[in-house]
């Protein structure tokens, strides 16, 4: 019998996608023994590059930061925010001590008061049922912590469930506590839509804040600037959506160095960036009383790992926590936030004063050059000449290689 294209090895795999001979063997020399189990039809590893946020103070200590991205000026971005605050002395973290994530059993066309009356009833059921289904979590002190029932427009509502998911992110151990539990509800079996567990994050509340002398960041009148701007967030969400996206530049780079999953934490992220019926910056910049110091402070739920999930799987994930120092999976969370607020400070110095395109152009000269053929010593020479014509196109870079070349 045939094997079907999911069963074969990620070698077959290449000859049954019936390729140019070139294409095979790109790939082929892309594939890795570590990465084929993590994902389905895998056939080949897609690089993205790492960069350094060489010193970001959090709570007195200094981490070196593994940054994945493939956008210019991320990491520059970072480590020039990380410098000026590490100037004042550092970020300072507040976090909730636990690793909390939430799941839900939703109900339809319920009777509210008879799901409220069958929980109260069942409450030790549905912590026995938790606790059977992973007994490893509760030996470890976690599981599950909370229960309770919310009311839904409609005749919905959701059980929501709280559990302590210690130094995982704990998608898949909510999940599977889930459906335990959800076999204690049989008598409202059809009245049960799903069991799965929630990105929302509620309980996984992350803030890091800074306080800087105005001079740090070039006097008053910028720091000024800069609190504008951010007060544009609060109240434009064409604005806010663009900040936040500056503020994940940073944060999902570590996150994703880190092997963890950062399309949860963006989506945890944006729906907390709304949680006041209007969607707004994560991060608030003010001046203290005195007018003295710039306050920064960004605040959002991170549901994370620094085991589990695919980070045992992936070398660099497991090196990345390793340059990082082992952090605790608490001082994780915090120089995640901390790049975010970096980034953040950066973007804003930068759109507040003189425009982020200046700093844009150079990055994009560099990429330039590589588009158009530029190798090694070349790619830095075109660059340059792009900068002194002050025009950044394709036509220039390959004139200015075709005349480095002659
Ligand atoms: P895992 O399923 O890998 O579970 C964690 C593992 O670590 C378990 O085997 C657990 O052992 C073990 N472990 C050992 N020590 C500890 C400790 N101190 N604390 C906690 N666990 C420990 O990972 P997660 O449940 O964290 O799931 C994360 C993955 O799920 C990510 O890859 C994510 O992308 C994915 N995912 C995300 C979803 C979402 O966000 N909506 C949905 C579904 C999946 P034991 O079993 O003995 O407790």
């Amino acid at each position: 019998m045939t094997k079907k294209f999911y069963q074969l090895s990620a070698r077959e795999r290449l000859e049954a996608m019936d390729l140019t001979p070139s294409l095979t063997a790109f790939y082929r020399e892309r594939q890795s023994d570590e990465m084929p189990n993590l994902i389905e039809n895998y056939f080949a590893d897609f690089t993205l590059p790492e960069g350094l946020l060489r010193h970001l103070v959090v709570d007195g200590r200094s981490y070196q930061v593994p940054m994945v991205t493939e956008e210019p000026s991320v990491v520059a971005a970072a480590n020039n925010g990380a410098r000026l605050v590490g100037q004042a002395g550092g970020f300072q973290s507040h976090q909730t001590s636990q690793s909390l994530l939430g799941g839900q059993i939703l109900f339809q066309d319920v009777a509210i008061d008879e799901l409220l009356a069958y929980v109260s009833e069942q409450r030790e059921a549905i912590f026995e049922a938790a606790k059977l289904a992973k007994p490893s979590m509760v030996e470890r002190g976690d599981g599950l912590k909370d229960v309770q029932i919310r009311s839904l427009a409609g005749r919905r509502a959701s059980l929501d469930l709280t559990v302590q998911t210690g130094e995982a992110m704990g998608a898949n151990a909510v999940n599977t506590i889930l459906e335990a539990v959800k076999a204690v509800f049989q008598p409202f079996s059809k009245n049960i839509v799903a069991a799965i567990l929630t990105n929302a994050g509620h309980d996984a509340l992350v803030t890091v804040t800074t306080q800087m002398p105005v001079s740090l960041v070039g006097g008053l009148a910028v720091a000024k600037a800069i609190v504008s701007l951010s007060a544009f967030g609060k109240v434009d969400p064409d604005r806010a959506v663009t900040e936040n996206k500056g503020i994940f530049n940073g944060l999902s780079a570590v996150v994703l160095a880190t092997g963890n999953d950062y399309r949860a934490v963006e989506a945890a992220g944006h729906a907390y960036a709304g949680s006041t019926g209007r969607y707004q910056s994560l991060s608030t910049w003010k001046l203290d009383d005195t007018g003295e110091f710039l306050l920064g402070s960004l605040t959002m739920p991170v549901n994370i790992g620094r085991l589990g999930g695919a980070i045992a799987a992936m070398p660099m994930a497991q090196r990345n926590l390793e340059l990082l120092g082992a952090p605790s999976l608490g001082a994780l969370k915090k120089v995640i936030v901390a790049t975010g607020l970096a980034n953040n400070l950066a973007a804003l110095k930068a759109v507040s004063g003189p425009g982020i395109q200046a700093g844009h152009m150079r990055m994009q000269a560099r990429t330039l050059a590589i588009q158009v053929g530029a190798v090694g010593d070349e790619v830095l020479k075109v660059a340059n000449g792009l900068a002194a014509e002050g025009a950044v196109d394709q036509n220039h870079a390959k004139k200015i290689l075709g005349e480095i070349r002659k």
